[in-house]
């Protein structure tokens, strides 16, 4: 067997009251891999992302983040633990500058007074660097959504999950978007997890997919073998 994946979900199910928005969900992303959920509206990429970083309680299942159970931990010591999360949109706020915004992604860290990490993430996004005082409402869409990447990177996770990243940029910089990740995971390590409904840009940039239909994992397997999948793409993938 190989080594111990950096992230497990083991039989993961939810509910909103009587509604189950997962059932059984698995999946496993080893240390440095860029995975991608993939699922149409309503699937439940939004709720199983929740689910990982403690701000939907599962009704049964476990995660486990390099070895350990973090099923239970509420949303901020997820993040100490090392999983960040990259909100739907972004949540960016834009009454604040750009360094202002990086500095509340590392309020959860003990030596956030330190300023390395402040330091590594401009120069990992020199677009950030230069606009560090400016306020976050003079960025672009592409560069709001790189300042929410930042931001999660400022609480040093070993996982980064993002949700939706794409939704709302122009193929061009979505394509962009999907390049600096895949750049950060060469130059830092980081391991990546994509929640998109834009299913063949995210196959085109990840290794390995996990498709969700209705709660479930309909199917998974290599990012190549999913994209020349007609059958897979025509049932589940939307093109
Ligand atoms: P989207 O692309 O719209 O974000 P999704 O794949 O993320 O879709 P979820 O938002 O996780 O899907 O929803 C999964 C299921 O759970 C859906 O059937 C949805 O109607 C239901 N659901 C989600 N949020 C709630 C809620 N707050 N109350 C009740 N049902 C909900």
């Amino acid at each position: 067997g190989g080594a111990e994946p950096i992230l497990r979900v083991e039989g993961l199910s939810a509910h909103f009251g009587a509604v189950r928005a997962l059932t059984d969900v698995s999946l496993a992303v080893p240390e440095r891999g860029m995975c991608g959920v993939l699922g149409a509206n309503g699937a439940g990429k939004t709720t199983l992302l929740r689910s990982l970083t403690g701000l939907h309680r599962a009704s049964s299942g476990r995660v486990v983040l390099a070895g350990e159970d973090i099923t239970r931990l509420p949303a901020e010591k997820v993040i100490t633990r090392g999983l960040a999360h990259v909100p739907e949109g972004g949540g960016v706020i834009v009454e604040l500058t750009v360094e202002e915004n990086l500095r509340l992604g590392g309020l959860w860290r003990r030596d956030r007074r330190d300023r390395s990490t402040l330091n590594e993430v401009m120069e990992l996004f020199p677009p950030l660097a230069e606009r560090r005082n400016k306020s976050a409402s003079t960025l672009s869409g592409g560069e709001r959504q790189m300042l929410a990447i930042g931001r999660a990177l400022m609480a040093r996770p070993k996982v980064l999950l993002l949700d939706e990243p794409s939704l709302g940029l122009a193929p061009l910089i979505t394509q962009q978007i999907f390049a600096l990740l895949r750049d950060l995971r060469e130059r830092t390590g980081l391991t990546v997890v994509l929640v998109e409904q834009n299913a063949a840009g995210a196959l085109s940039v990840t290794d390995h997919g996990f498709v969700l239909n209705q709660g479930r994992v309909a199917a998974e397997g290599s990012s190549a073998d999913l994209l020349s999948d007609d059958r897979m793409r025509h049932a589940y993938l939307g093109f």
